[in-house]
């Protein structure tokens, strides 16, 4: 079984911040997205995080699948192992719906190979790849789960949410559930909106010996499932995060670490 597995897959050697957590999503709310009428910057950059947040999820009762951390996938075998894609090479294909965004796609591709060993190939006979489909938002599996695997690329999604996806995919989890965050980040509980607390749990697993990422596209912002927009993580310094428009230098070293790849990257 492992055997076969691994002509397609490798086992994944360590996650960025541990293992998925077997909960499920609410129904989707309504995405915010900006308000024209917000009248300085704090007010606007508070809509594009709402906006984030709501992206960066999937309407449970419309794919009827399970969901961790907004946008987290889970596979019904809560106990599959999650493999890293066989000499960091990603077969995809992209669904018809989606044939007018594929240089979006594209673009979230190059975010990616452009500073790493990862490498995205249109699907011949693979049996394993990533299947880029449209959606209600933005979800992935955590690395190569097998099969044809779902990517969801919804119209509330912008480049920077998919690349974020396809980080995912590569093996990626959440920065801000790594097990040593709360020497970094303040979670505000009292403001997260009911129900969504499991987004913000820490997670075991192995940090690949990194340092912790404010500035990771895999971190979130700061008001991410808010029930009222005031903050729900708080950086214990005074930096930015939640930001969706380029892999930091750290992610590009996680990658590049957990593939093993090359000096030249
Ligand atoms: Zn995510």
């Amino acid at each position: 079984m492992w055997g076969l597995l691994g002509l397609c897959c490798a086992m994944m050697a360590a996650g960025a911040a541990g293992a998925p957590v077997p909960s499920t999503q609410e129904a989707f709310k309504s995405v915010p997205g900006v308000n024209s009428t917000a009248t300085n910057q704090s007010a606007v950059a508070s809509a594009l995080q709402l906006a984030n947040t709501s992206a960066e999820t999937l309407p449970e009762l419309q794919n009827d699948l399970s969901v961790a951390e907004g946008d987290i996938l889970l596979s019904d075998d809560r106990n599959a192992v999650n493999m890293l894609w066989a000499q960091g090479v990603i077969p995809y294909t992209i669904s018809m719906e989606l044939a007018h965004r594929q240089s979006e796609i594209k673009e979230a591709f190059s975010m990616i190979t452009s500073a790493t060993c990862i490498r995205f190939q249109e699907r011949t006979y693979e049996a394993n790849y990533l299947d880029i489909k449209d959606g209600d938002g933005c979800a992935s599996y955590v690395g190569c789960s097998g099969g044809a695997q779902s990517v969801y690329f919804g119209s509330t999604c912008s480049v920077g949410n998919l690349c974020h996806e396809l980080v995912h995919a590569v093996g990626m989890y959440h920065e801000h559930t790594r097990y040593d965050r709360d020497q970094f980040i303040s979670v505000i509980w009292d403001n997260i909106k009911p129900g969504k607390q499991g987004n913000f749990d820490v997670k075991m697993g192995d940090t690949l010996n990194l340092p912790y990422d404010f500035g990771s596209i895999m971190h979130y912002g700061t008001s991410y499932f808010s029930k009222d927009g005031s903050p729900t993580i708080q950086p214990n310094e005074g930096v930015n995060i939640g930001q969706r428009k380029r892999l930091s230098q750290l992610d590009i070293q996680k990658i590049n670490t957990l593939y093993r790849c090359g000096s030249k990257y």
